[in-house]
């Protein structure tokens, strides 16, 4: 008896539902490094609109220099867990460099942000206290707080009426966290920080900002949404990635007061049963915070650039949602010609990817364009010129 055969029936139905939703995702291969300037598979050049390199460091030299230096001294894999024998002089310099980056107490590393997110809850929390979440938090941030037992609030995104009645009923519990993304994806809009903090003095409640969008791009020098709203060493909790814009390797930090890391150092699951982050990583994550730390370069090209994109586009014409971040929504509304448009710009060499139902909200489908310090002027209006031509060809 085949086993198998129905569970693959299923599994064929299913996918083909995916399909007819239009919802299929396939992956597009590159053969280049990522970059500005990316080679697909089937030889064709674009120039890339969709990554998390807002930096452009996913090929600097010096983080491949640096990675190289670290891979030729301390090896290439740990083979162990950190608190057994998985802790370098690397990872605890990486953590001490994290916390002096975001004017934190200390800082606890993981694999990934989705592990600092999925760990960080149910150390901390149990079903006495309360979870106040934002609805367009991450993926990561959800299932987290689902692995926590604490009673969860949620409200509307950024409403601050809506968290200030999610407060007023959590006053029952014994702690309450409010948790946000820094910068939400979709639209780019930056979560109203102030705004929460001063909620989170009124109502008694500590906060958590997962900065995985918005470390490295938002505040003048890129330290993110508590640089932003003068905020810094006042929340308790911050998460982040090294996966976007500090390298786009991999790897994710939970980063702020000494007492939290140090339990997540004992209790956290992601950390205590899965691997340490290697050599190459721990070396490149340094030298990318130290290179932040000398100049403010990159972080200015990047506000150069998405100033300069958002103008263009808003003077030719387009709708763009208000952004405080890298990430700017070309809105169409129609979710085929997202589809249609992106295609076709992808002919012409640009490489962006379009958003519809229920990725956002329905009748909100959008081009996502993300700007990043490697494009140079000329990459940008070629990117708006091929927005403007297709417009012209499609409607
Ligand atoms: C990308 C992202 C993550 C996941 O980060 P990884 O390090 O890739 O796991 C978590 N939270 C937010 C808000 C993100 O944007």
């Amino acid at each position: 008896m085949n086993t198998y055969l129905n569970f693959q029936k299923h599994l064929t139905d299913e996918i083909n539902a995916i399909k007819a939703e239009g919802l299929y995702k396939a992956e597009r291969i590159i053969v280049s490094p990522q970059s500005v300037k990316i080679r697909l598979q089937d030889g064709q050049e674009a120039l890339n609109f969709c990554a998390n390199n807002y930096l452009g460091l996913s090929d600097h030299p010096g983080l491949i220099e640096a990675a190289e230096k670290a891979m030729k001294n301390r090896g290439y894999g740990m083979s162990s867990v950190r608190f057994i024998c998985g802790t370098q002089d690397l990872h605890k310099e990486l953590e001490q460099t994290i916390a002096g980056f975001f004017g934190t107490e200390d800082t606890i590393l993981y694999a990934a942000c989705f592990d600092a997110n999925g760990g960080v809850f149910e150390p901390l929390l149990t079903e006495e206290d309360a979870i106040i979440s934002d609805s367009l938090n991450h993926a990561s941030i959800i299932d987290g707080v689902r692995l926590c037992k604490a009673v969860r609030y949620r409200y509307a995104n950024a409403d601050m009426e809506d968290l200030e009645s999610q407060l007023q009923a959590a006053q029952t519990q014994r702690f309450r966290l409010i948790v946000t993304d820094g910068v939400f994806s979709m639209d780019g809009n930056v979560a109203p920080l102030d705004k929460i903090y001063a909620l989170a003095q009124k109502y008694d409640a500590m906060i958590m900002v997962d900065e995985s969008h918005s470390a490295g791009v938002v505040g003048k020098t890129g330290r993110g949404t508590t640089e932003l709203f003068d905020l810094r060493n006042r929340i308790e909790i911050i998460t982040g990635t090294l996966g976007k814009a500090f390298g786009g390797a991999i790897g994710g930090f939970t980063t702020g007061k000494k007492e939290i890391i140090e339990m997540l150092r004992q209790r956290s699951r992601p950390y205590l049963f899965s691997n340490s982050l290697p050599p190459s990583v721990a070396g490149a994550g340094i030298y990318t915070f130290h290179l932040l730390d000398k100049s403010n370069d990159l972080q200015n090209k990047l506000h150069d650039n998405t100033n300069y994109f958002v103008e263009k586009m808003q003077a030719a014409g387009f709708d763009i949602k208000p952004t405080q971040s890298a990430i700017c929504a070309v809105m169409l509304y129609d979710a085929k010609l997202s589809q249609e448009m992106a295609a076709r710009l992808l002919e012409e060499g640009i490489y962006v990817t379009g958003f519809y139902y229920p990725v956002v909200p329905k009748g909100q489908a959008r081009i996502r364009v993300q700007l990043s310090a490697a494009h140079e002027k000329e990459h940008l209006d070629k990117c708006i010129d091929a927005f403007v031509k297709i417009r012209k060809l499609m409607i």
